[in-house]
């Protein structure tokens, strides 16, 4: 049966997935990763159509060598028609999917700039992958190009003007592929169609974003140039008084770019509760009363509330707040927290509904009485195959 392939290449993670063509179920029949490449205890891992696990240990590979091991996964890797790439960055030349060629490559190459953890390993992953697919389409699906609809008073940052015009400086946003298929999945929901949708979604997963979607379209995103902006997230600030790095570099003599490895690696949760990135851990740290764990939860709600209302400024209707990642599928006291501090968006949720939704279960956890709540899994990797396939 013909499948499209779907990559998500890391620098030293590659993350697949294989969705049968014909079948459009939103389920892969393969799925996988292969970690620490490039070191000398890479793996693979996968779980086929029964959903078994099997790893295997893959030494000294790098990206290259464990696409030729995930290729030799595939049952029939002649049925693959399309291959889909997530590409963390298209700047501002790609508002949507892209068939891969060398104009694109170069573009990508140049966006590399914006995105220097991501961009370069994407292209990387790309290249490896055309060289074992050389006949078929590969499609590039961006993080970003959701939110290139943001109108300028949203993506325009109050600096000097030629920040913008000689490098660039704006917001792009991310998780736009999450926000896109979480806002068209609550748009079903409600039963009309994603262009007369308008509501918030909030993606909570190791990254955190949340999007204002008005009439179908991003309005404003909580993510800004990079991925450090906006809420707090496991490892990562959110956003912080700009002058704070000055200070900090001045108080303990460090330079600017341990500041930016600590706001990126050492704050957020971990940063708060000393004890984790992971809100498993925090939660239930917090619930055995370790004080700066609870303290982190309390943050981490409080940023999430407040960054929400203030999405709902770029809206003239809220049919939805939508939760998806991680966090925001599975944790009902975040949700809980975040939402008590959102009743004047009208929130109220229901607390067996609330307690119930989670581990992939999807629907409406509000009480009835104000505006609708979701909870909706994401499935970015259905995102990109389904945008792959329409160019196979
Ligand atoms: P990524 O952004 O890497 O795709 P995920 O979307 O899987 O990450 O989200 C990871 C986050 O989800 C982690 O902080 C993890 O603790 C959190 N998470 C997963 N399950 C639960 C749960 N049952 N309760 C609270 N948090 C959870």
């Amino acid at each position: 049966m013909e499948s499209i392939l779907v990559i998500n290449c890391g620098s030293s993670s590659v993350k697949f997935a294989v969705f049968p063509l014909e079948t459009h179920q939103s389920e892969p029949s393969l799925t996988g990763l292969a970690e620490r490449l490039g070191s000398d205890d890479a793996t693979l891992s996968w779980k086929d159509e029964t959903r078994t696990k099997t790893e295997k240990a893959l030494g000294t590979a790098g990206v290259p060598d464990a696409l030729k091991e995930i290729l030799s996964l595939l049952p029939h890797p002649e049925d693959v028609v399309a291959v889909g790439h997530r590409v963390v960055h298209g700047g501002e030349a790609f508002s949507s999917s892209a068939l891969i060629d060398e104009d694109v490559l170069r573009t990508l190459d140049e966006c590399s700039a914006l995105a220097p953890l991501h961009n370069p390993a994407n292209i990387a992953g790309i290249t490896a992958a055309q060289s074992l697919f050389p006949e078929i389409p590969h499609v590039a699906v961006f993080d970003t190009a959701f939110h290139q609809t943001l109108p300028e008073q949203a993506y325009l940052y109050p600096v000097p003007y030629a920040w913008y015009e000689e490098h660039k400086v704006r917001r792009y946003g991310f998780h736009g592929t999450s926000h896109q298929y979480v806002g068209q999945e609550a748009a079903a929901f409600l039963g009309k169609p994603f262009s007369e949708f308008s509501g918030i979604t909030i993606h909570l997963g190791n990254g955190c974003s949340a999007c204002a979607i008005r009439e179908g379209r991003s309005a404003d995103t909580s993510m800004g140039l990079s991925p450090l902006e906006g809420l707090m997230m496991g490892t990562r600030s959110g956003s912080i008084d700009p002058a704070i790095h000055e200070f900090i570099a001045n108080a303990t003599g460090c330079e600017l770019a341990d500041v930016m490895s600590a706001l990126n690696r050492e704050s957020g949760l971990l940063g708060v509760s000393g004890l984790s990135n992971d809100m498993r851990t925090v939660e239930a740290a917090a619930a055995d009363g370790h004080p700066r764990a609870a303290l982190a939860l309390k943050i981490f709600c409080h940023q999430l509330a407040k960054v929400t209302m203030s999405l709902a400024a770029s809206l003239t209707r809220l049919d939805a707040i939508v939760f998806t990642g991680g966090i925001g599928e599975n944790s009902a006291t975040v949700r809980s927290m975040a939402c008590e501090q959102l009743a004047l968006l009208g929130l109220s949720l229901d607390s067996a509904a609330n307690a119930e939704t989670v581990r992939g279960e999807s629907g409406r956890i509000d009480d009835g009485t104000g505006t609708t709540c979701l909870v909706i899994p994401t499935n970015e990797e259905k995102m990109i195959a389904d945008s792959a396939a329409t160019f196979s």
